[in-house]
Formats: C-alpha cells, structure tokens, sequence
C-alpha cells in the first residue's frame, strides 16, 4: 500500500501536533465525507478525515479501514495524542496522506463540490497554497514546479473561474480521467454545452468522469495497485452479497456469490463481510463487473450496447387472438433419475413438471394454442391435485421412441431436438408462430429470490454442433437433423425475440405480484466461476422465440415453501399463459 516516507511522516506528525495545538484558531473548515466521516482543512494546507471508530475496532482495524493497511497506526496514534484504546463516539484524526485513495477522493470531493476531473487533468476550484495542491492530487510536493509549468502565468490559487490545473501524468489514480462521459447531441454541444431540461433549468454538462450515466450512476472508478476498479458506498441496509454481488457481478449462485464477497472483502480491507458500515467504499475489479456496470466509453460496455442494439431491433409483431395458430413447446426441466435442484426434499423436477401441466392445461382450455410438451409422467398428462408432490422418477422425454429419463446430459439433448422437429412440422405447415418455454426452478444464493428468464445470447450461440451415439440415432428426431448451426442474424433475431419473451413474462409475474430477481430478472447467460454459456436446451434450439423461466429460488426457504403450494403453481402457470398473450399483442 501507499507508504509516507520516513521524512514525510515526521513532518506530518510535527504538523498533526501543531495544528491540533491550534485548533479552535478558527482557520478550520469541515465538510461531511460521504459515508459519514468529516474532512477538516487546517490553514488552508493541511486535509485531515476525522472520523469514529466502530464498536469495538481497535486502532489496528481502524487505520486499515481509512488507509487501506495498518503501516501508518503510530503515525495516527500519534496524531491523537496516544489514545490508550479508540472510543465509541469520539473522533480520531487520519492524515490526508496516509488515506487510502477512494477516501482521499471522498475528502477533496467534500471539500472543494466544485472540483472535477477533466481531459485535460484535474481542476482544483478551492484554494490551497499550489505547494499543497501537489501534495494533495500527485502525492508529493516535489511535483510543485511541474504543477507551476502547467499554470503557468495562472493563479496561485483555484478559484471556480479559475481552477488549478494538475495535469493527467502527475495525478494520484484515483483523480484521474477515466472514461470521457458520452458526448452531448450536436445541437447542445453547439449551444456551448449547457442544456436546457423541459423544466428550465440548466444542467452543467460535465459530469464527474468517475460517475458513469446509467446504470452505473451507482458506482464511482478508480485505479489501485491491483488494477481498476468500480466503487460502491454501501446504503443503509444493504449486504455485500447482493448489493454488491449479486448486482454488479451477475453472480447468483451460492457459491459464486461467497467467493466472490471474500475476494471483493479483501481488496477493499474488509474484515468482517457481515458488518460493514454504511457508505464504506467497496471495491469491485472491471474483470469481475457486468459490461452495463463499467464506465461509459469502455470496450466491453461499447460491445455489449452494440449487441443489445442489435437484438433489440428484433421485436415480435405477430399477433394472434386467443393464440390461435401459435404452437407453444413446453419443456419441463430435469426429471427421471435427475431430479435438478433439491432442497429440504423438495425435487425441482416434480414441481416444474407440475407447473408445466398446469400452463398446458390453461393454454388448452382457454386459448387456440396447439401445445407440446416435451416430457410425461407415465401414460398421461394428469395434474396431481396436491401441494406435496409425490415422489417420481418416471419422466421420458417424448421422442420416437422416447427417451426414459436415466442421464441428465442424453434428457436434455433430446429434449432440443424434439423442440427442433415440433418447429420444422410446424414450419413446413406455414406456421411461425413457434415459442419454446422451459420451466425450472433455481438453486441459488439464499438471499435471491423470485423468478429469472434465461434467453440465448448472440454473441454465445455460434458454431456447429450435434451429438452422436447410438441414444441419438435410434430417435426419428435426430435423424431428421443431426446437427446445428445459426448464422449470426438467426442467431441476433433469436435473442431480441426471446428477450422480448422474456420482457412480457417478467411484466407479467410483476403485474401478478409474483417476486422475480431482483436486479436482471432477464439474463443472457449462465454465470459460474469465470465461465459463462446458454444453456443446451436454449443454445441449439431452432425455435427463434425461446426462454429458460426459473420460476422461483428452491434454496430461499420462502421460494421454496411457495413452490410447494398448488396455489402459487397455479398462479405461475396462469401468469406465464398471461404472458405468451401479451407477447402476441392480447394484453388482457
Ligand atoms: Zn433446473
């Protein structure tokens, strides 16, 4: 971590003495950092943050949380005149120096509003002799004459119409130029760059670099040593594991979600992720982020807009009342020996086998639907009037011949070339209103709840593929088409129809008050450790319209107890037909 030389220590702690010797001199002004710590500026040279200790933090926990490490303790020990132990409500003094950078960033922030960072460097609005304005931004006075160049015949002094200028090579990191904010339209930009909002007022138009738009208005970024990184102040309330992680990372499984709370924990000098304060500045590396979750400008995030773009443009506009003519494949997740997730005896593979049923049964009583269903139970399709399920491991996948579910792996692969044959038959009868929903319900981090729609990435669904054995070619429908491949607009339109799908789907269980994932209810891949992919079931379907519903998270005790009422099943399957609807233009 950042270390005071031995020569700058002694001074800061010569200066620390001096200044606490004269404060109440009245040439004190204070500010509130955001996260609750105040920022003192002495004589207008020296930036203390002077904050509380939480309970029972010790003077070692205390100066790793504010310095990111525990080097500087004596330094702040001595500051504070050597306090015996820290004590509740009492606020301590931590050098400017010795912060750790998102706090130096905070401190300046609350300090000097109306400093911001430029193209061409940081602009320092608020006073302060230009010796100490090197210290603060490039971390030591000997930048002074740098500085001067850069100014010169400028002021000795920033004032808001005269800033100070520190350039982009002798800054600190975390005041850096990061990422250009978006260009403003022409027209504003010609209009001198203030724009007019509907109400009159003027907006300034330079935003803080470190705050991208939205959606990661949330975050600020910043550079340590360990590489850039985005910032987010925890609210009150809020835990690491999804306000953070699950969030920003689009990790949701349990383990992932652990792993990833400790390695973001640990670069962020937290050592309890159970009790973190309020506003504390939790660090999340760019490698770990969601593309939408990174600065405006950045690669990744300019690749993954340019795909939406693209998908987006593919909406459904067929329409078709009371589903007549649309054939809907449903696709019942797991079954046979693989029962899916289980938790507390509760098999996904009854349950979603269940829920099927029931969206069959809607969707041939009440709309012209033809309707498929991939698997059976037994000799008929029979909904058990029960909330427990009984136990059953008779599942086959209805292929010629079916297919009595005994590995996992074989169940699903004959499930897309099922789905894939139903489309041909149905296509060959100048039928193209085809979707394909394949119900599951998740295991998840047990703070998840609600449902989560799965479609196809564009960008994830390329290449040829198709199996071999002899499992396979015993079955008329693989025979039809052992393999499959998508060109890359099948595969653009597949995802803007099925994100479409899905968007109706996610209204649908909203507009029903049934809980969905919290942050992207619509997601287009599956996350786990560093990898990322489509499920098979999605990636070599040739129905373009097609979803994975998760329709709840069996490791959330209240999902889980949901799931096994008939009630809440009966609900899901009427929401779900309730969206197919929508998705073809009935909207109630
Ligand atoms: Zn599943």
């Amino acid at each position: 971590m950042r270390r005071a030389t031995a020569r700058g220590a002694l001074a800061l702690g010569l200066l620390g003495l001096l200044t606490l010797a004269s404060s109440g001199s009245g040439a004190t002004r204070r500010a509130t950092v955001a996260g609750g710590p105040r920022a003192a500026l002495v004589d207008q040279r020296a930036i203390y943050l002077e904050a509380t200790p939480l309970a029972g933090e010790g003077l070692l926990a205390f100066t790793r949380r504010f310095t990111g490490a525990t080097e500087a303790y004596r330094e702040i020990a001595r500051l504070n005149r050597n306090p015996r132990k820290l004590l509740a409500g009492v606020r301590y003094r931590i050098p400017y120096e010795v912060l750790a950078q998102d706090w130096k960033l905070g401190a300046i922030r609350a300090l000097f509003p109306g400093d911001r960072a430029s193209a061409q460097g940081w602009l320092h609005t608020g006073g302060g002799e230009l010796a100490s304005v090197a210290a603060w931004f490039t971390g030591s006075e000997r930048n002074l004459p740098a500085l001067r160049a850069a100014n010169a015949a400028g002021p000795e002094r920033g004032t808001p119409e005269r800033p100070v200028r520190v350039p982009n090579e002798l800054l600190l990191q975390v005041f850096r130029w990061v990422a250009p904010a978006p260009l403003p339209a022409p027209s504003e930009a010609a209009a001198g760059g203030a724009a007019a909002t509907p109400g009159g007022a003027i907006v300034a138009p330079v935003a803080l670099p470190f705050a991208a738009d939205d959606p990661a208005r949330l975050l600020d970024y910043a550079e340590d040593e360990t590489g850039k990184h985005a910032v987010y102040r925890l609210r009150p309330g809020e835990a690491l594991y999804s306000a953070v992680v699950v969030r920003f990372t689009g990790r949701i499984h349990a383990e992932d979600v652990n792993a990833l709370a400790v390695e973001i924990a640990k670069r962020s000098g937290i050592a309890d992720v159970t009790d973190i304060p309020v506003g504390y500045p939790v660090r999340i590396g760019f490698d770990l982020l969601l593309p939408e979750f990174l600065p405006a400008g950045d690669p990744a995030r300019l690749a993954w807009e340019a795909e939406r773009r693209v998908a987006d443009q593919f909406k459904n506009e067929a329409r078709a009342r009371g589903l007549e003519g649309v054939t809907v494949i449903l696709d019942a997740g797991h079954g046979g020996a693989d029962v899916g997730a289980s938790s507390a005896g509760v098999w996904e593979s009854l349950y979603v086998y269940d829920v099927m049923l029931r969206v069959k049964r809607r969707l041939e009583s009440s709309t012209l639907a033809r309707v498929h269903a991939t698997t059976r139970d037994g000799s008929s399709f029979e909904v058990v009037d029960r909330d427990v399920l009984p136990y059953s491991r008779g599942h086959q996948v209805l292929t010629t011949p079916p297919y009595r579910i005994g590995d996992s792996t074989i169940g699903v692969n004959l499930r897309w070339y099922l789905a894939n044959s139903i489309f041909r038959q149905a296509r060959a009868g100048g039928d193209e209103k085809v979707v394909f929903v394949s119900i599951h319900a998740d295991s998840l981090h047990p703070s998840i709840r609600g449902a989560t729609v799965y479609v196809p990435s564009a960008a994830l669904t390329g290449g040829q593929y198709g199996k071999s054995g002899t499992v396979f070619s015993s079955r008329k429908e693989y025979r039809e088409q052992p393999t499959v491949s998508f060109s890359q607009r099948e595969r653009q339109r597949s995802e803007g129809l099925s994100r479409d799908l899905a968007g109706h789907l996610v209204s649908s269980f909203r507009g029903s008050d049934l809980a969905v994932h919290p942050y992207q209810p619509v997601r287009d891949r599956i996350f786990r450790g560093r990898r990322a992919w489509v499920p098979a079931v999605l990636r070599y379907n040739a129905v373009p319209a097609k979803v994975l519903l998760e329709v709840c998270n069996l490791a959330n005790a209240a999902d889980r107890k949901l799931l096994t009422q008939r009630e809440f099943r009966e609900k899901v399957a009427a929401t779900v037909v309730e969206g197919l609807l929508a998705y073809f233009g009935q909207n109630g």
